[in-house]
């Protein structure tokens, strides 16, 4: 069936607006509302109050007058409803409960060697019945999952290509809404990361933003102007898959020298496994190390924060970004990592 723009239609447009600006900009007052969206004030006032019926906003006091009655501001009420947000990692899965606001109420961290589609879905299965349990009492309870994938998936949510895990045209959106009942979504973890910073983290005040998640791989998620750039056929952001040495290292991808195969966690701890003839190094046990100021822990993390500049001297000559996010695992690292890769940003790229 057709929607047409019948009352309802355009009742129901113009409330979801007036929710979205109380949940972005709140507190703000009914006037201040009308004044923002061009709505009457009479329509913003019918309408804030059927959000305040249904649990979705509530007024927290007066505001300061601009002469006149003092203002009643408005608050979202993040405790309407709670979501739950999993990072679907190739040896991890990480998961968390939060409020409407994006705030952490619980989470779960979980290592695993095994990456079959019935041992990570009965992995992932567990974590998320635990959280929702851990769920407190809400007018709409727990209302949305959202699963990040190292891998591409299409509208359906099917997990098209998942090479670290080996998944192909794995239906994890079907299988999570058979299990839960309520609506799941599923998208490339670095193009969650990227929304995720630009809602709720370190990119709220920049319109245009590339998230670089660095882990087995490297992914980016883009966002220009506010949004996020899939590209024609939803697989943009391959940056990890620059080619930094012309006749470097052949990759899985079919070209060779790629970035990730030089800037990536996987890369790191092959180097670290090398240099302390140690075939099961983990990256805690390296990150060990460079805390004790070992040389060769704090040479690999100097060349890796070289390696990771590198690219990211491309990502500004091609973007021209107003924020560059770095995440991932290798985010604790920071400290060592910062220096020289702030050395080649400054050296390389365009002014
Ligand atoms: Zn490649």
């Amino acid at each position: 069936m057709k929607q047409t723009g019948d009352l309802t239609l355009i009742k129901k447009i113009n409330k979801s607006i007036v929710l979205e600006m109380i949940r972005r900009e709140s507190p703000l007052s009914r006037a201040r509302i009308a004044e923002r969206t061009g709505l009457t004030k009479a329509t913003v006032s019918s309408l804030v109050n059927e959000l305040i019926e249904s649990n979705l906003a509530h007024e927290i006091g007066m505001g300061q007058s601009r002469g006149g009655r003092k203002p009643m501001l408005l608050l979202f009420n993040g405790a309407a409803g709670y979501a739950v947000g999993v990072d679907l990692g190739v040896s991890y899965i990480h998961a968390a409960l939060t409020d409407l606001n994006g705030q952490i109420i619980e989470e779960i961290r979980l290592q695993n060697d095994a990456s079959s589609v019935e041992t990570v879905f009965a992995e992932l299965k567990d974590c998320i019945h635990s959280l929702i349990r851990k769920a407190p009492e809400s007018p709409y309870g727990v209302i949305g999952i959202g699963v990040g994938i190292p891998g591409f998936s299409d509208e359906e949510g099917i997990v098209l290509f998942a090479p670290n895990l080996g998944w192909e045209n794995v239906p994890l959106q079907k299988m999570l809404e058979d299990e839960f009942h309520i609506p799941v979504v599923i998208d490339n973890e670095a193009n969650v990361g990227a929304v995720g910073e630009m809602r709720f983290g370190a990119g709220r005040e920049a319109a245009s933003l590339v998230y670089v998640s660095i882990g087995a791989g490297i992914g980016t998620g883009i966002i220009i102007k506010d949004e996020l750039y899939r590209g024609i056929s939803g697989f943009s952001g391959e940056i990890g898959h620059i080619s930094i040495h012309h006749d470097g290292k052949p990759c899985r991808c079919g070209n060779s020298g790629c970035w990730e195969l030089y800037a990536s966690e996987k890369a790191l701890l092959e180097e670290a496994r090398a240099a302390y003839g140690n075939p099961r190094m983990k990256l805690s046990e390296l990150l060990q190390f460079a805390k004790q100021s070992d040389p060769k822990a704090l040479r690999l993390l100097e060349d890796l924060g070289r390696y990771i500049g590198v690219g990211i001297v491309n990502i500004i000559n091609v973007f021209n970004p107003e924020r560059i996010i770095i995440g991932g695992r290798l985010a604790e690292a920071a400290d060592w990592l910062k220096p020289p890769l702030m050395e080649i940003v400054e050296k390389r790229s365009l002014p």
